[in-house]
């Protein structure tokens, strides 16, 4: 069908080419819901939702994802029929306004701002006073009767619409301004008379004339049609697609477009603009918190070009438009029942909404504020439990600046993200990058931030800026991110690597690259050094929190851990037992380190006895340790699965000491050392292989184990052993290894005249096992999935040596994410799925369990719950976020 001919077809209503793009709103009523965010965006969605609320919104419409997509799906072509729906919806604008786009005596101007379904803050950017041209510059000024006005919004379009549609820097338009407030002596932009900024318009234009060889488009219709183009456009540049790749949104959403009459918060000292949060995004305190500028419009304030006004002071400039505002902003909270981050600009004291959303926050603010909209009615507990992110609990659990340990601030900003952090200083993201790379940690310092700098935020370990607000764009992102951050912290001046400050006594400081800083988030101290970082504590409302979610969970959260210590902070943070205690870190440690050099370079049994005798009594103490830590709660332990390698020396000087140490002769060590060398050690001599080849190890273990749970047993506390068998792939493995350890088993409480329970069970880690699961279960009392393992073996990636490819695969899209961090559903989970149903069939009571690095990852819980496991294990870090994800598992499921 020819062009024009599908063309007819669609205007002749065939309803399968029919298709709506376009979606009006204002006059009190909009054609969309906040329902509808994957079609309208979320900015589109509300804009709508708002109007319909009766909230003042400046009328407009919103073209939708649909045409965003259908763009890239034609090869970055219009799809048929969306001019002319834009131009429909253009006239019942100009109707809504009474103004006329284009026209000399009544222009309409208008915003044009992309949205997604997603936020991506500051990721594309708004075109604001769209329809200005020589011509129409007059009408304004004629209207509004405020020739500096016009010739300001006139100045701000030619910058957007440059950067945005014609590709060319800020910094040059930058430069022309910081000469003109220079010759005229000024330092702000609203010092910039009339005249002024008419000159500007004009040397503006002449730098877009050199720059492009073209005239800036005069026509306000093409002007409207590049915008909206550049909009779809925007959807895949290089900020965008960094942003969806850290945060992990999907790539093919699309990107809405508004197009909304604008509102002037630049009309005079009348008016102002301003974004606000209707609860403190720092802490989570029910507060209305916000910033505004009087004269000033659109990204003034988040921009960080001036440091704006606190909102309370609001109040004493315009009381009327502050009450209206006070009055929508909780109609707002009360209507979308969550804390909403809210934009709004006051024309000559007529307050407008420009837009809202669910507010980004802390992890501490997200808890608080969830516990409080339960108390105070407005959302129930699981609809709290599904407000919080688990990843995000992994800000609360960490370190901050000890509190008792006085700290002399060198500056303070403002407290914009909270949590502590510790770096050196770099003045740039790609420094920040680098460093990373290298593993330095560093602290980035920005005059402001802009969405280049997001790789940079997210590679350092806190950011500091010196201008910007606590809604500037560098803590809106660090928030996000759970980052720390410092905003506005005016007494620092930037060179070029090192900045300077006066310290209290008036002394000028000078702070180079490559110096430690610290930052408070929480307070906004920026201290010089590296200060001492505690643990953090734990609030009340953390708790209960937690405590909620433990109530729906069905998932048992056990934790890994080697040592007492790490058992203890486990169950602080709520482990019901643990998952994987690996044996072969207990043998680490200058003494027992030779001993178990002793054991491998045995040459008879009897050597490898009196070897293993050496470190049978410090095992026993281990795991008495570890048992009474737990006090009663489940303790899976696996038995020596050690990379022989790890253990043995490497380099000339360390061979001559080993061998000193165990009195042989280093040529005689050496050669040990030859022979015990394997091409593939994570393929080679380990885990129950070992234990085949030297049965007595496990045994030793075993009687460990049991020794130290009868003396413990006598004591009075309950103890259930879980013994687990690593590496088992075939059945014989297993009943080999078992069969010592029952003996062991029986000897021991037959000797000590106590009986107590205890598990024999395995790993399921090798696909082998996975694959003949049903045979395993007829020996095993329990499974637990070693996803990194299986994850290695099943792909056939070895692990330490994956960096030098996975990133790529990730990159490329050949996986959606590292199957190391999370599980590859698709593939390993499988393997999984095998195995349980498997297992479940010839033991329907058959316990089972995962405790790979993968019992932590929020996505992988959400699996191991719909495959019916019984118990995640993950670091004791993670515990609460375990706990959390396997909640929000049995919630999404009942959805
Ligand atoms: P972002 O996604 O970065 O928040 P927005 O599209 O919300 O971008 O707009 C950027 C700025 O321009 C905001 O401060 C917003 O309030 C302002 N703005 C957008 N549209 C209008 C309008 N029609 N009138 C006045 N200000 C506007
Ligand atoms: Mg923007
Ligand atoms: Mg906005």
């Amino acid at each position: 069908m020819s062009v024009m001919a599908e063309d007819r077809t669609r205007k002749e209503g065939n309803p399968a080419l029919a298709k709506k793009y376009v979606y009006f709103f204002g006059d009190g009523k909009a054609e969309g819901t906040k329902d509808q965010r994957s079609l309208l965006g979320g900015k589109g969605a509300n804009l709508a939702e708002m109007t319909n609320l009766g909230v003042p919104v400046p009328p407009g419409f919103t073209i939708s994802t649909v045409a965003c997509k259908e763009f890239y799906a034609l090869g970055t072509k219009w799809p048929h029929g969306l001019l002319e729906e834009i131009q429909e919806n253009m006239k019942k604008l100009e109707g809504a306004t009474e103004k006329k786009f284009g026209s000399r005596q009544n222009p309409l101007l208008v915003s044009v701002r992309s949205g997604a379904a997603v936020s991506l803050p500051g990721m594309m950017d708004t075109i604001l006073n769209l329809g200005l041209s020589d011509e129409t510059v007059k009408g304004l000024i004629e209207k509004s009767g405020n020739e500096r006005f016009a010739y300001d919004a006139y100045r701000r379009f030619i910058q957007m619409f440059s950067n945005v549609v014609l590709e060319l820097e800020h910094h040059g338009f930058e430069h022309i301004l910081q000469a003109k407030k220079k010759k005229l002596k000024v330092t702000q932009d609203t010092e910039l008379n009339a005249a002024a900024l008419k000159d500007l318009v004009t040397e503006y234009k002449a730098h877009v004339k050199k720059s492009t060889k073209k005239d800036f488009p005069q026509n306000p219709a093409e002007q409207l049609k590049l915008a909206c183009n550049a909009v779809f456009r925007s959807w895949n540049n290089d900020r965008a697609i960094t942003y969806r790749n850290l945060s992990k949104i999907p790539h093919d959403l699309g990107t809405a477009v508004n197009v909304q009459s604008m509102v002037f918060g630049n009309m005079g000292n009348t008016s102002g603009t301003g974004v606000a949060f209707t609860r403190d995004p720092g802490t989570g305190e029910h507060r209305f918190f916000g910033e505004f500028l009087m004269n000033a419009q659109g990204e003034d304030v988040v921009a960080g070009i001036r440091t704006p006004n606190p909102i309370k002071e609001l109040k004493d400039k315009m009381p009327k438009a502050y009450a209206q505002l006070e009055e929508i902003y909780q109609k707002l909270e009360k209507h979308f029942r969550d804390m909403q981050d809210i934009e709004f600009t006051i024309e000559d004291h007529r307050l407008y909404m420009l837009q809202t959303r669910s507010g980004k926050r802390s992890a501490a603010a997200a808890v608080k504020i969830a516990c409080d909209m339960v108390r105070e009615g407005m959302i129930n507990r699981d609809e709290a439990l599904l407000r919080v992110s688990p990843d995000q609990l992994d800000q609360l659990l960490h370190p901050m600046i000890d509190p008792k340990v006085k700290i002399k601030a060198l500056a303070k900003g403002l407290p914009a993200s909270p949590g502590a952090a510790v770096g050196q200083v770099v003045f740039s993201a790609e420094d920040a990058m680098e460093g990373a790379k290298k593993g330095k940690k560093t602290i980035l310092v920005r005059q402001e931030t802009s969405p280049e700098d997001v790789g940079g935020m997210a590679a350092a370990e806190g950011i500091l800026t010196a201008t910007g607000g606590m809604t500037s764009h560098a803590a809106v992102v660090a928030r996000g991110m759970g980052k720390c951050c410092i905003a506005g912290c005016g007494s620092i001046h930037i060179e070029d690597d090192a900045f300077t400050v006066k310290d209290s006594s008036g002394k000028t400081v000078k702070v180079k690259q490559g110096d430690f800083l610290t930052l408070n988030g929480s307070t906004g101290d920026v201290i010089l050094g590296q200060a001492k970082l505690v643990d953090a504590e734990l609030g009340d409302d953390f708790r209960q929190f937690m405590g909620w979610a433990d109530d729906v969970r069905r998932l048992k959260v056990r934790t890994n851990a080697d040592t007492p210590e790490d058992a203890r902070i486990a169950r602080d943070f709520g482990a019901e037992g643990i998952g994987l205690c690996r044996t072969e870190h207990m043998f680490f440690g200058e003494n027992r380190l030779k001993a178990v050099r002793e054991m491998i370079l045995a040459q008879n049994e009897k050597e490898r006895e009196k070897a293993l005798a050496k470190l049978a009594p410090l095992q026993k103490g281990d795991f008495k340790g570890i048992f009474k830590a737990m006090a009663g709660l489940p303790v899976t332990i696996r038995l020596l699965d050690p990379p022989l390698h790890e253990f043995l020396p490497k380099s000339g000087k360390e061979m001559k000491k080993v061998a000193k140490d165990l009195k042989i002769p280093v040529k005689d060590l050496e050669k040990k050392v030859v022979q015990l060398h394997e091409v593939n050690p994570m393929l080679g001599h380990r885990g129950c292989r070992l234990a085949v080849t030297y049965p007595e190890i496990y045994r030793m273990q075993a009687r460990a184990i049991f020794e130290a749970a009868c003396e413990l047993a006598k004591e009075g506390l309950r103890v259930v052993p879980e013994i687990m068998i690593p590496l088992v792939g075939m059945i014989g493995e297993l009943t080999f290894t078992k069969q010592d350890i029952l003996k062991v088993a029986e000897e021991v409480m037959a000797k000590r005249k106590v009986k107590i329970d205890y598990l024999v069970g395995t790993m399921i880690e090798i696909p082998r096992a996975a694959l003949i699961a049903d045979d395993i279960a007829k020996e095993a009392d329990f499974f637990s999935f070693g996803t990194n393992d299986l994850t290695q073996m099943a792909f056939g990636f070895s692990r330490d040596d994956v960096g030098k490819f996975l990133p790529f695969y990730v990159e490329r899209g050949l996986l959606k994410v590292d199957p190391f961090v999370s599980i590859d559903q698709v593939g390993v989970g499988k393997l999984i799925e095998m195995s349980v149903s498997k297992g479940r069939g010839v033991k329907p009571q058959l316990k089972i369990g995962i405790c790979g690095e993968h019992g932590g990852d929020p996505s992988s819980v959400e699996f191991c719950h719909r495959v019916k496991l019984d118990y995640v294990s993950c670091s004791p870090f993670r515990v609460p976020i375990a706990r959390l994800a396997a909640a929000q598992a049995v919630l999404k499921e009942r959805k």
